[in-house]
């Protein structure tokens, strides 16, 4: 699978399948997604319902195969381990990373092209807009689900075996 930036400077590889492909609807990537979209001609970052689509990977299956140079990261509060990852070239937003801890990072769904794995779950709905009804064609969590943590802790224990 390839994600890039609006422009095409930025291009991600991703390669096989990813952990899960899910919807964040949680209070910090709905003000992420605002902040990055607000940036001058940034493309959207959320769907119209206020979730943020996103397809998690093992770092190891990331390759930066052009423009990483170009990201920066954009915190919503200067202590936050959390990066979003914003190509400087167009304002889009590439993916998610973390200063210290995940095995894995968050490429936002909008910046692939091609057939894309289905949706897996939707989560954090208790902190989506208000009125928005979601459809049921998938799991949606009102928090976190517990099959996300056991599949992100599966790949981790995948990760240390080499495979
Ligand atoms: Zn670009
Ligand atoms: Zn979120």
């Amino acid at each position: 699978m390839i994600a890039t930036c609006s422009c095409g400077a930025v291009e991600l590889q991703a390669f096989g399948k990813p952990i899960v492909r899910s919807v964040c609807y949680c209070a910090d990537c709905q003000k992420g997604a605002h902040e990055i979209e607000a940036l001058p001609g940034a493309p959207a970052v959320s769907d119209p319902d206020g979730g943020t689509g996103y397809m998690l990977y093992r770092k190891d299956r990331i390759d930066y195969a052009k423009g990483a140079e170009l990201l920066r990261s954009h915190k919503l509060k200067p202590t936050s381990p959390t990066n979003r990852m914003v190509a400087t070239c167009c304002n889009s937003a590439v993916l998610v990373n973390f200063d210290r801890g995940p095995h894995w990072i968050s490429a936002y769904t909008a910046r692939f092209q091609g057939d894309l794995p289905p949706l897996e779950c939707r989560v954090c709905t208790k902190s989506r807009p208000e009125g928005v009804v979601l459809p049921d064609d998938v799991p949606n969590y009102r928090t976190y689900s517990l099959g996300l943590i056991l599949k992100l802790l599966a790949s981790r224990a995948a990760m240390l075996l080499g495979r």
